[in-house]
């Protein structure tokens, strides 16, 4: 079977690498693929985000970390996948993961969304709380690779912060 898990991973961090790692062991092939989205400003390029997250994700040999501007299904049928695979956190996630997946669906009815459920210790952990804490030089380490910690690091100095 192939999956595919799309997101923004800006950055990627260690909740959507415990997610990787569950769907490693269902997909024969996966790919993390980083979604470019107009309407989202992010804090790294999308050359950054894939830089991070093939770098975080090398030990996965089933795993390819691409990127796509276009349409979730048709990057899908791109690959003739048979899931795209989504995490979910809390209870919160919940609607806005159910809404796309039902509007994935009706774009094309062969799409079929799986959700895993993120460890325990990961469930308050997002990309956006990461970039807070370091925004303010708090500790990120153990919410990242070390790979990401050092180019948040060098992201933030640039920005002189
Ligand atoms: P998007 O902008 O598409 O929501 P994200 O990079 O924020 O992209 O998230 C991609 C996917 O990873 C989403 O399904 C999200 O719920 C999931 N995810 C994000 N953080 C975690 C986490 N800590 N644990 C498990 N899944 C997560």
């Amino acid at each position: 079977m192939i999956g595919v898990y799309p997101g923004s991973f800006d950055p990627l961090t260690l909740g959507h690498y415990d997610i990787v790692e569950r769907a490693n062991k269902i997909f024969a092939e996966l790919y993390v693929v980083i979604m470019h989205n107009n309407e989202k400003n992010t804090f790294f390029s999308i050359d950054e985000r894939v830089d991070m997250a093939r770098n975080s994700l090398k030990d996965f040999k089933k795993v390819k970390v691409e990127s796509y501007s276009g349409l979730m299904v048709d990057y899908f049928k791109l690959k003739q996948a048979d899931y795209i695979v989504r995490g979910l956190r809390a209870v919160s996630d919940f609607e806005y993961e159910l809404q796309m997946a039902l509007m994935n669906r009706s774009l094309d009815c062969s799409v079929e969304t799986l959700f895993l459920m993120t460890s325990q210790k990961f469930i308050f952990l997002s990309s956006s709380t990461v970039k807070d804490i370091a925004g303010y030089r708090g500790d990120v380490s153990k919410f990242v690779s070390p790979y990401v910690l050092e180019k948040i690091t060098e992201k933030i100095d640039k920005l002189g912060k």
